[in-house]
């Protein structure tokens, strides 16, 4: 269970602040029964500059973007979404947490059709650590390959994210557990390597990091994105293609990105060694650079933090409970 401590005390609802409690919703609601959800998950940093929250634009594009697939019309723009996020961080008096805006189709009517059911639009704030365990970004981690494949194309949208593909990643993640493994890796429908139940996948050969495509089913991650600009920007080719299984035990580095796992190396699959087994150069190179920005520790070049605090100065108005 989440404890009081550990999750905010307000939630933000449909354009209001509400006490955490309140933000219930009705067994009957088609989210429950159908599973008609988008969301996204952000992480908000305390860093040297005071509170940022890291690539808000991006991750409101593509909740947004979620919904339109879906066809869910959302009475918010995403100015007033992002506003929304930092007003929140503020109100719950937050330095770092983890933010969930998540829109669902509510309690209307009983079948599939989602139509006449309305749009509910959420936010809600926890603090959330490492998500693979506390050593997880240091020594790496031990994962499988997950018998499950991931969603196919033209089935559930990867693109999309969306409640229902998590029953995907849930399968993959109990297996992987069940089997003392800390997180499963999906293969696509032809086999080659889609990504973890809730992380992008990078593999480096021979000096090449390398991540699978969009057509491998994956979610567009932004932590993957920020890699990707940061390998750039140290001039370290990044190819995105299909990458045969085998890849990942001949690889020297292995690692996932995501916002709740940040960049976690992979130290061994299905019990096979990955390089030394241990994290490796660029791993720990594009590690500290990433954790240098969010830390505020080097200089927001791509400009990927959004202040918390200079929302108060600019709306002038100090967050009310509805
Ligand atoms: N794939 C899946 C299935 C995910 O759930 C996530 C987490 N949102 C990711 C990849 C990584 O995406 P991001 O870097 O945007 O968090």
């Amino acid at each position: 269970m989440v404890t009081e401590q550990e999750h905010g005390a307000i939630v933000w609802k449909n354009g209001k602040l509400v006490p955490w409690q309140e933000a219930t919703i009705h067994v009957m609601s088609h989210v429950v029964n159908y599973g008609s959800s988008v969301f996204e998950g952000i992480r908000c940093y305390d860093t040297k500059r005071g509170s940022g929250i890291f690539r808000l634009d991006a991750h409101i594009e593509r909740l947004l973007n979620s919904a339109h697939i879906y066809r869910m019309e959302v009475p918010f723009t995403s100015d007033e979404i992002m506003e929304a996020c930092r007003q929140l961080v503020l109100a719950n008096e937050y330095k770092a947490c983890y933010l969930r805006p998540i829109i669902v189709r509510g309690y209307g009517t009983f079948g599939v059709d989602p139509f006449p059911c309305p749009i509910d639009t959420y936010i809600c704030t926890w603090q959330w650590g490492k998500y693979l365990g506390p050593e997880a970004i240091e020594q790496g981690v031990d994962v499988c390959v997950s018998s499950w494949t991931r969603i196919a194309p033209n089935t559930l949208p990867s693109m999309a994210k969306a409640g229902a593909n998590y029953m995907n990643s849930q399968l993959i993640k109990m297996e992987a557990k069940v089997n003392g493994y800390v997180e499963g890796i999906a293969l696509d429908p032809q086999g080659y390597i889609s990504e973890g139940s809730g992380e992008n996948i990078f593999l480096v050969k021979d000096g090449t990091v390398m991540t699978p495509p969009l057509y491998s089913t994956i979610l567009p991650g932004i932590t993957r994105d920020s890699v990707i600009k940061i390998c750039e920007r140290m001039s370290i080719p990044v190819l995105e293609r299909a990458i045969p299984r085998e890849m990942l035990y001949i690889a020297d580095e292995v690692f996932f990105t995501g916002t709740a796992a940040e960049i976690t190396p992979i130290r061994s699959v299905d019990k096979v060694q990955v390089g030394a087994g241990r994290r490796g150069p660029i791993t720990a190179e594009v590690q500290r650079q990433f954790f240098d920005i969010i830390a505020g520790e080097a200089e927001d070049v791509f400009g990927w933090l959004t202040p918390v605090e200079e929302s108060r100065a600019a709306t002038q108005r100090e967050p009310q409970l509805a």
